[in-house]
């Protein structure tokens, strides 16, 4: 609990635990989200961009907003703006930095009820989902603060008598954010605060899906203390972001997305004139999970299924492909099926509801195709006919079938093993090159020790759900076509945004 100073959720008390559902519902519904605009905000003034449309939402299809999006012109704007004002933000102590940012947090909490209802409407998440992602974005507000003044206070160094050396972090200058659609609010604010923690000024560039909860979140830092000279929104699609990413005042990107993304970005990066430029990068996976035959059926049952139809899918950390041992192979997939035939599609604003729909219709029909097109169906549920739903899936992989690309949806795949055949699973996991999540389930403690520490992947769960990572308790990233590292809400990830210097003095 001491990661987040006085005040904390995840380490004690989710955030979550004291929220009475019914309260938490009729305060969204008093939420007055009629006839937003969502646009660009530059230098602390809303700036929208040269044509407006609908954002719709993906729960049934109809507006939400008015949405205009940035041009290249406002593109180089913003990063010009935030040029100007890194100085001042560098030079402002860390304890204001941090005082800033925890302000933020409170806001957050402040405005719990409204962001869960754009949450819930803009991305379609449900109450569970978006509890832990308000949850995730305070403390990554909290961590980051705290983070801000351990590393950044200069640090003195030995030396020699008479001389005095002295080690400081500084921020780099502008830093790029560009975040995905499937944590808006965490996983948009976890970058954004990282890097103001450091010193950096901001421009953040959210997903095109999700720019009403961007919105509100940059309002949250400005009103928190952020400057608006250190933070701007720009909103648009992958043109406004080349445009942001060739600005020569751009310092450093990070990004989260798929690794096809990831390595266009590293290559314009590569290809600017001037400095090397560090690219933080947290992209995609196929992450399995093992089940030997000393497992605990109803235990698998709950962890598979969270894992792998918790927010559709949605998640880089889901799981996608469940190696179970043949002994047990049967009952394990008849209590899987069973229990996800419980689960309930539809309006993510009820409580009822266990699975939201998919962010977009474009979304949704490549995975429909995917899974139309592929043999092995064992299960396949229901959805909402209104809306961008996908019943849940579920396939047997062929014997020689090893899943190469990720299917971001709620769609899991079963291959069997036999006992002792370890290695086999090991090495076909590490074939897909990604290396993010992996589960293992078995009371054998051996079996969990060497799987632990021979699975391929940057975050290991064993005998639980391989998804929700906790900030300052569970580290996220992966390694391989899974990312770049350090791992966001860990311990060395502040240090990837700042510049180091050395000062030696002979007194
Ligand atoms: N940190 C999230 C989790 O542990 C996943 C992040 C992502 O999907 O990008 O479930």
């Amino acid at each position: 609990t001491e990661i987040f100073g006085e005040r904390t959720n995840s380490a004690g008390l989710a955030f979550g635990d004291s929220v009475a559902l019914t309260d938490l519902m009729r305060g969204m519904d008093g939420a007055d989200l009629e006839g937003l605009n969502v646009a660009s905000i530059i230098g602390g003034e809303d700036r929208p961009g040269p044509e407006e449309r609908d954002l719709l939402s993906p729960n049934d299809s109809q507006p939400i907003a008015k949405l205009s999006e940035a041009d290249e012109r406002m593109a180089r704007e913003a990063v010009d703006v935030s040029a100007r004002g890194f100085r001042e933000w560098n030079e402002t102590p860390p304890e204001a930095r941090a005082l800033a940012l925890e302000r933020a947090a409170d806001l957050l909490e402040v405005n719990r009820d409204r962001l869960m209802a754009i949450l819930a409407k803009e991305a379609g998440k449900n109450l569970e989902d978006g509890i832990a992602e308000i949850r995730e974005a305070v403390d990554f507000c909290r961590f980051y603060a705290a983070e801000a003044r351990r590393l950044f206070q200069p640090q003195p160094l030995p030396g020699p008598v008479g001389e005095e050396n002295q080690l400081r972090l500084e921020g780099r200058g502008v830093f790029a954010v560009i975040s995905p659609w499937n944590f808006p609010l965490a996983i948009f604010l976890g970058q954004t605060t990282a890097a103001l923690a450091a010193g950096n000024a901001v421009v953040t560039k959210p997903a095109e899906q999700t720019p009403l909860i961007a919105q509100e979140a940059v309002r949250i830092l400005h009103e928190a203390g952020i400057p608006t000279s250190a933070c701007q929104l720009l909103l648009g699609d992958g043109r406004v972001g080349k445009a942001m990413l060739d600005h020569e005042k751009i310092a450093g990107v990070v990004f989260t997305g798929s690794t096809e993304v990831a390595k266009l970005i590293q290559r314009q990066l590569a290809e600017k004139p001037g400095p090397i430029l560090p690219l933080i990068a947290e992209t995609g996976g196929v992450n399995a999970m093992v089940v030997d035959a000393t497992a605990l059926p109803e235990q698998v049952t709950d962890d598979v299924v969270a894992s792998a139809f918790q927010s559709a899918g949605q998640r880089c950390s889901a799981l996608r492909v469940l190696y179970v041992q043949e002994d047990v192979a049967d009952t394990m997939l008849k209590m899987i099926i069973g229990r996800t035939k419980t689960m309930k599609l539809g309006d993510p604003a009820l409580a009822t509801t266990d699975i939201g729909p998919i962010i977009d219709e474009e979304a949704r029909s490549k995975l429909a195709k995917y899974a139309g097109s592929r043999e092995g169906l064992v299960y396949k549920g229901d959805a909402p006919k209104e809306g961008t739903f996908l019943a849940p899936h579920i396939f047997e992989l062929g014997d020689e079938e090893i899943l190469e690309r990720e299917q971001f949806g709620p769609i899991l795949h079963v291959k069997r093993f036999k006992a002792g055949e370890f290695d086999r699973v090991l090495k076909e996991v590490a074939s897909t090159g990604y290396g993010l999540t992996f589960g293992i389930h078995t009371r054998i403690t051996e079996v969990a020790q060497r799987l632990a520490e021979e699975a391929p992947a940057g975050n290991v769960y064993v005998n639980r759900n391989q998804i929700g990572a906790i900030v300052g308790s569970q580290p996220f990233g992966g390694m391989g076509l899974s990312g770049t590292g350090p791992k966001a809400g860990g311990p060395h990830y502040l240090l990837r945004f700042a510049e180091e210097r050395v000062i030696s003095t002979n007194i």
